[in-house]
């Protein structure tokens, strides 16, 4: 078997001995079943998992597979990404449904209407993702993405459900809505991609900060710097599968029993026990989303 092969899964890594969540996840884009992938996971200490959904389809679908999951909880939202597309259209139509007719801001109050009904399911633990993406969506779309954002904390505060947020390269202006709003309870960064100085105003706020695989990339310095200064009763590990694949396994696909990789590599940076980590990430992840 050739180690670089693309299209060979990695191998099961050792199992942790104290079971965590991974925090954000995407079921429906993997390669697998559901009983498959929480079969895995549990296998190697990964007993909890939070399904993500993208747009109203998916979200749907993650309320759906955490009510036959005891050991799934679900989070709902229009994907920063989805809400231009839904005003504006998708004219590449490089979107996974296709070239999409323009909405209108009535199509999005109509999108958010049935992620505010999902989001009153007990199932349904978080609102999100949710947030800002200047990388994916030009600056055409940044009113739609913010409309979208603010609607979602509001949807997020009344249901008492944590705000799953999403930041790609719009730090500033994610930290100012939430001010501006009044951030919920409980705010969980997915995928963090800041600084020290970021993770530092994010411990201040008590906002929780999920690492991904790609604190394992050789370039993430910047990254470990955040997770170096990040206080450990704020963590929280995911993959956001079948995205962000922990080294050595970058470029294959990415699932939830990988996920002790990405522990250990925390676990290296903070100078922890890799158990002592797992506890504080399980303790913080049922805080994080209520269950
Ligand atoms: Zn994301
Ligand atoms: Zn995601």
């Amino acid at each position: 078997m050739d180690p670089q092969d693309k299209d060979t899964p990695p191998p099961p890594p050792e199992p942790l001995r104290v079971p965590v969540a991974d925090s954000h996840t995407h079921l429906d884009m993997q390669e697998t079943t559901v009983e498959a992938a929480l079969a895995e996971a549990a296998a190697v200490g990964v007993t909890t998992l939070v399904q993500v959904g993208c747009d109203v389809n998916g979200s749907r679908w993650a309320a759906e597979t955490a009510a036959a999951h005891a050991d799934v909880h679900a989070a709902v939202a229009l994907h920063p990404n989805e809400a231009p597309r839904i005003v504006l259209g998708d004219p590449d139509g490089w979107s996974r449904q296709g070239a999409r007719e323009a909405g209108g801001d009535a199509a999005l109050d109509a999108a958010l209407a049935e992620i505010d009904a999902l989001a009153a399911r007990p199932e349904v633990r978080g609102v999100g993702e949710t947030g800002l993406d200047y990388f994916r969506t030009g600056p055409e779309g940044t009113a739609a993405q913010q409309r979208s954002f603010r609607a979602h904390i509001e949807i997020a505060k009344r249901h008492g459900k944590a705000l799953v947020i999403h930041d790609r390269e719009a730090h500033d202006d994610v930290l100012r809505i939430l001010r501006e709003e009044g951030a919920p309870d409980r705010v969980v960064f997915h995928c963090f991609s800041g600084d020290a100085a970021m993770a530092r105003t994010c411990a201040e706020a008590g906002y929780f900060l999920s690492f991904a695989g790609n604190i394992t990339f050789k370039n993430a310095r910047p990254l470990r710097d955040a997770l170096a200064v990040a206080p450990p009763e704020l963590l929280l590990v995911e993959t956001d599968a079948p995205f962000l694949t922990p080294a050595p396994y970058r470029g294959r696909a990415n699932a939830p029993y990988l996920i002790p990789l990405t522990v250990r590599a925390m676990a290296a940076v903070k100078g922890m026990h890799e158990d002592a980590l797992a506890s504080a990430i399980a303790a913080n992840s049922a805080r994080a989303f209520g269950y």
